[in-house]
């Protein structure tokens, strides 16, 4: 007889961000053919969901009763991107109220299976209150992060002690308490939500009341590397006490983007490859600033004043500039420079895709020499996965720490800007295009480290006879602990 699958259930916050890399760790887990997925979320979430499965998946949605207008928030409210950014905190505080609910969900579940509990409950970073619920019903919890080590070390450590309102050293930087290797943040490097926060405003009050509870937790789950992603990695197991597995990259294949059906808007990954086919191998620059974010217009255009200046080759993915409508038309007088559109056509160097691009196809693509990125963490793992180096422009959350670790570590990227609201200067940001992409040493030592890295890569998600990478190993070395944790989860409850 077919030895029974156990349950994983698997819970994201409503973000495209969250929900995308745990439906990639639920594929990943899912093809190994051990275990039951059951994957929960709001039911707008879930429709959308459905479409983006493989037809032979049999990953369970599960939808949790939610109503938007009840938490103040906009009718049919169930994801950070169809919210002003000012409502993503409230989202937040609305998940929490969902505990007294998941905790039924997951009773019924273990009522279905005669009694049997599910082998694990794989939470969100913002769920923290989700280990106390597991606790209760006896079920081994990890929270699964898809940023990486350090951003979210530094970004946990900064809630949880908003240092920089404290301990200010010379030229506005203050010291992270808790990290063993002194790490020295600059006032500039913290998205707005940090740098405005007192311990009393929302995010903090979030932040103070749910990051203390992983250490109810079983462990951490990393979408990240241990060869190059250390220094967090360890922060938390020192600090709670807990295992972390660093089991990515896992990323979202094409075909699973595809049906997604995001690649719709903007370029046709065929026209893509086409255009690319066109340039010389490692000649061009992409461009793109993520799902969410957007920079100011002034910035845009000293942006494309770079880009035409250093002469590269480029794709760069315009999204409507801040104080815009997200869903804008695109004003290309409004906000390119004149001409910029005509004269990139006619010299055949650039490539302007409105709002979203394959990107998958772009950075996997021979032509394709460095990406300018606001270094969210899907992208920094995407990039450096085809060994891409980076030129980082940080926007918002831990993405600033994703950069710092990049260039000051890993030695991948070279820092162009910090946040939505700097000054840029397009000869500034011409000079640092021409330092990762010319032949100068500077630019050959990144481009090298950029080839290690994906190497490094690799080999982390090698699983063959005899060798089984780091990050195979992590991925094993979690369900062992969930298997063996099982029974002290279980002990706990009943004690
Ligand atoms: N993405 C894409 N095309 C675009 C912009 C983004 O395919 O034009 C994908 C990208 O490949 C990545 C995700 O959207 O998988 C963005 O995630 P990331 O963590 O980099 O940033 P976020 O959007 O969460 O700020």
């Amino acid at each position: 007889m077919a030895e029974k699958r156990e349950n994983v259930v698997m819970f994201p916050f409503m973000a495209q961000g969250h929900i995308i890399p745990f439906l990639a760790l639920a594929l990943h887990i899912e093809k190994t053919g051990k275990y039951k997925i059951t994957f929960v979320n709001t039911p707008l979430n879930i429709k959308k969901l459905r479409s983006s499965l493989p037809p032979n998946s049999s990953i369970q949605f599960l939808e949790i009763p939610f109503n938007s207008s009840d938490h103040g928030l906009p009718p049919n409210t169930e994801n950070c991107d169809v919210v002003p950014y000012h409502f993503v905190v409230r989202l937040l505080e609305a998940s929490a109220s969902l505990r007294t609910v998941f905790k039924q969900l997951i009773e019924d579940i273990i009522q279905e299976e005669d009694g049997h509990r599910p082998l694990c409950i794989i939470g969100d970073i913002f769920f923290g209150w989700m280990a106390g619920v597991a606790q209760e019903l006896g079920v081994f919890h990890a929270v699964f992060s898809g940023a990486g080590g350090f951003g979210l070390a530094c970004y946990y450590s900064i809630w949880l002690n908003l240092p920089h309102k404290e301990i200010k050293l010379a030229d506005n930087h203050f010291l992270l308490p808790d990290f063993q290797e002194a790490s020295k943040i600059h006032l500039t490097q913290l998205p707005l939500t940090m740098s405005e926060a007192d311990g009393t405003d929302s995010w903090s009050v979030f932040h103070g009341k749910y990051l203390p509870e992983w250490s109810k937790s079983g462990g951490i789950l990393f979408n990240t590397v241990e060869e190059f992603d250390h220094i967090g990695l360890m922060y938390f197991m020192r600090k709670l006490g807990r295992p972390v597995w660093p089991v990515g990259p896992i990323l979202l294949s094409i075909e699973n983007r595809a049906r997604a059906g995001k690649e719709a808007a903007g370029i046709t990954p065929e026209f893509c490859k086409a255009w690319l086919d066109t340039k010389p191998q490692n000649s061009v620059l992409y461009v793109s600033f993520g799902s969410m974010n957007t920079i100011s217009p002034s910035q845009m255009m000293q942006l494309a004043k770079a880009l035409e200046v250093s002469g590269k080759n480029f794709i760069w993915v315009v999204r409507p500039p801040l104080g815009f409508d997200i869903n804008s038309e695109f004003k290309a007088n409004e906000w390119l420079p004149e001409g910029f559109e005509e004269r990139i056509r006619e010299s055949k160097k650039g490539l302007v895709v409105h709002k979203w691009a394959p990107q998958l196809e772009i950075l996997s693509h021979k032509s394709t020499s460095a990406f300018l990125s606001h270094c969210g963490w899907n992208s920094v793992l995407e990039s450096l996965s085809y060994g891409v180096p980076l030129l980082g422009w940080a926007m918002a959350a831990e993405q600033f720490f994703n950069v710092k670790l990049l260039v000051e570590e890993v030695g991948v990227c070279v820092e162009v800007a910090r946040g939505k609201a700097c000054e840029v200067n397009h000869e500034d940001v011409a000079a640092k295009i021409e330092l990762v992409m010319s032949d100068c040493e500077k630019g050959k030592e990144i481009r090298r480290k950029a080839s290690q890295v994906r190497e490094m890569i690799k080999n982390a998600m090698k699983d063959e006879k005899g060798f089984k990478g780091s990050s195979v190993k992590a991925m094993d070395n979690f369900f062992n602990a969930a298997r063996t944790m099982r029974g002290q989860a279980q002990k706990q409850q009943n004690g």
